[in-house]
């Protein structure tokens, strides 16, 4: 929840603004500054008030925590012209928040955070969104101090997690005498020669067996003889796992919630189906499976593992890190889950740089590899951080870029896929989503496709039913595209063509606005716009009858009304009503 906290009628409206584009996520705290403001301090994740630097500092002094812990405050000036963040700039989501509230009020975000206004990550959130935690010693101060001076400084991960990019002094490899390190690991680790931050990714699952009666402490001690003996951290355990039946066993219940870990349950059936190393007729007999410390593990280090067997994952699959350990009453054993890579496929919009939405900018930011046309990518190339790899290629090779995004992110990296528009729409989302194994995440963020851009040109012309056409015939029989023009014509709808000409392609529209021109009148208008929000935009409109398909080329989207659209003050308009008159 977001407290709003304002004192003027400036303020006020803007408030106003805020809780009208965030509807159910703002509360506004009324009264004066010294009582409303402590008060959303207190109650709401993040604040934004309307108020001075200065005496927001003076309101909150005697309140502040940490930084860890502190809700986000942004103050927004009484003109709008900026966004500050005051407090929790990471942790609290301020910076993000102060970019949220620029997006609604106008103005500029004004980030003071070292790390953000150069660009890179900052070292107490890395891997935060993966559930990495900073392990407590690391010397996150000068480790950081290190990499924004330019320094060299180590990167050491066991495996490949889909981690943002880090600049580009900051190279592979193990620690060294003397150099700062950044070490992402499971294993307990010896101390080390350098400045060192330590991060614990959320690798294991500890399974846990248990007969009737077990002492929570025995428990208690056997997952920590257990850890220790293999060299593993107890921070990196993202759960505990045993059978339904052991669900309301109150000495492991205990042992687990002393810890903070999640206990996940699995069915004595689901558990039997685990091949396991060390089976137990005797615990079959007992409980239904023979494994339960075992195959639970294996099966919650597993879960949304649902890979499939044709694309398996680049990465070792889970797997049994530590076998069944027994005491008297407790067995406990250890798997680990291998990370899963992450496939942003973002629309990058028509071109211009406020229709590329806030969430495509934090996929491009989140990225360590990001892959598309050269053409796109030179468009956001200022909005990547230093360190990203930037796969580039040509037009036409859609297939192998495609395979490309896949590939990287198939062995653990975080890979963004971009394309203009929407990346799904006659882009490269379907070619790497047919390739795709259950095994990656992937994360789509919608574009403003070039209809919509176009449309807005153009005034209002998709205001009823429409379609959306490709004439290219690279991929698709071109009985195929007339087929489904027919069709449109038929049904009278309003037609949007992508790709309606190129150097070679240059009949097809012709045809295809013929047979339009057959079951609509030769007034229908026809708009057309080329390199939409683009430098250099030109856009026309013209009928059925006098449109001249010569103007169009591969940077034009056409739209052709339907039998109801019309022109009204030189804009397209689609009426909403629609009463139907059989198309000629
Ligand atoms: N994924 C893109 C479409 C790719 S197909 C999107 O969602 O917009 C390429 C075709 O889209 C071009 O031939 C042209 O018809 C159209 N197009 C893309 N961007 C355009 C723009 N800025 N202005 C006009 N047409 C555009």
């Amino acid at each position: 929840m977001i407290g709003l906290v304002a004192v003027t009628a400036a303020g006020r409206a803007a408030a106003a603004r805020l809780a009208a584009a965030w509807p159910d996520e703002t509360r506004s705290y009324d009264g004066p500054a010294a009582s409303a403001l402590p008060a959303a301090f207190g109650e709401a994740d993040a604040v934004v008030a309307f108020l001075a630097v200065g005496a927001t500092v003076r309101l909150l002094a005697p309140l502040l925590g940490s930084k860890h812990a502190d809700p986000g405050v942004v103050c927004v000036d009484e003109a709008l012209r900026f966004a500050v963040p005051v407090t929790g700039a990471h942790a609290g989501g301020a910076n993000d928040l102060a970019r949220r509230v620029t997006a609604v009020l106008g103005g500029e975000p004004v980030i003071t955070t070292a790390s953000d206004s150069t660009g890179t990550v900052a070292l107490d959130d890395f891997g935060a969104d993966l559930g990495f935690t900073v392990e407590p010693g690391s010397d996150l101060a000068a480790v950081g101090t290190a990499i924004l001076s330019g320094q060299r400084v180590t990167l050491s991960t066991e495996m490949t997690w889909p981690l943002p990019p880090l600049p580009p002094n900051v190279v592979p490899g193990g620690p060294e005498p003397g150099v700062p390190a950044i070490v992402v690991t499971d294993r307990l680790t010896p101390a080390r020669p350098g400045p060192t931050v330590i991060y614990r990714p959320p690798s294991l699952v500890v399974g846990l067996g248990a007969s009737r009666g077990v002492p929570a402490s025995e428990i208690s001690a056997l997952i920590d003889q257990v850890l220790g003996s293999a060299g593993l951290s107890p921070r990196s355990v993202r759960a505990a796992a045993t059978a339904d039946l052991k669900a309301d066993e109150e000495g492991l219940v205990a042992a687990v919630r002393e810890r903070g870990w999640p206990l996940v349950t699995f069915s004595a059936h689901d558990l039997a189906g685990v091949p396991v190393p060390h089976p137990s007729e005797t615990v079959r007999r007992a409980v239904g499976t023979p494994s339960v410390a075992e195959a639970a593990a294996l099966l919650a280090a597993g879960q949304a593992d649902h890979r499939s067997a044709h694309h398996p994952d680049r990465q070792a699959a889970h797997h049994l890190v530590v076998p069944k350990h027994a005491s008297a009453h407790a067995t406990v054993a250890i798997a680990r889950r291998p990370p899963r890579g992450r496939l942003a496929i973002v629309g990058i919009g028509p071109g211009a740089r406020d229709l590329l939405t806030p969430r495509a900018a934090r996929e491009l930011r989140r990225a360590r590899v990001v892959v598309g046309l050269d053409q796109y990518l030179r468009q956001v190339e200022d909005l990547l951080r230093p360190g990203t790899t930037v796969r580039p290629s040509g037009l036409g090779q859609e297939q192998e870029r495609a395979a490309a995004a896949v590939a990287d992110a198939a062995e653990g990296h975080a890979v963004a896929l971009i394309g203009s528009g929407d990346a799904g729409v006659y882009a490269m989302g379907s070619p790497a989503l047919e390739t795709a194994g259950a095994a990656i995440d992937v994360v789509g963020v919608p574009g403003v496709t070039a209809a919509l851009a176009a449309a807005a040109v153009l005034g209002a012309p998709l205001g009823h039913d429409h379609a959306m056409i490709s004439l290219s015939d690279l991929h698709t029989a071109w009985e195929a595209i007339e087929c489904r023009v027919t069709a449109a014509a038929a049904a009278d709808l309003v037609v949007c063509f992508y790709n309606p000409a190129s150097r070679e392609r240059d009949w097809q529209l012709r045809k295809a606005l013929a047979i339009l021109a057959g079951r609509r009148p030769p007034g229908t208008p026809v708009g057309w716009v080329r390199d939409a929000t683009r430098p250099g935009q030109s856009s026309g409109t013209a009928t059925l009858a006098s449109f001249d398909p010569a103007v169009v080329d591969m940077r034009t989207l056409v739209i052709v009304g339907s039998s109801r659209t019309t022109l009204v003050a030189g804009r397209m308009v689609t009426p909403r009503d629609y009463r139907w008159a059989a198309p000629p």
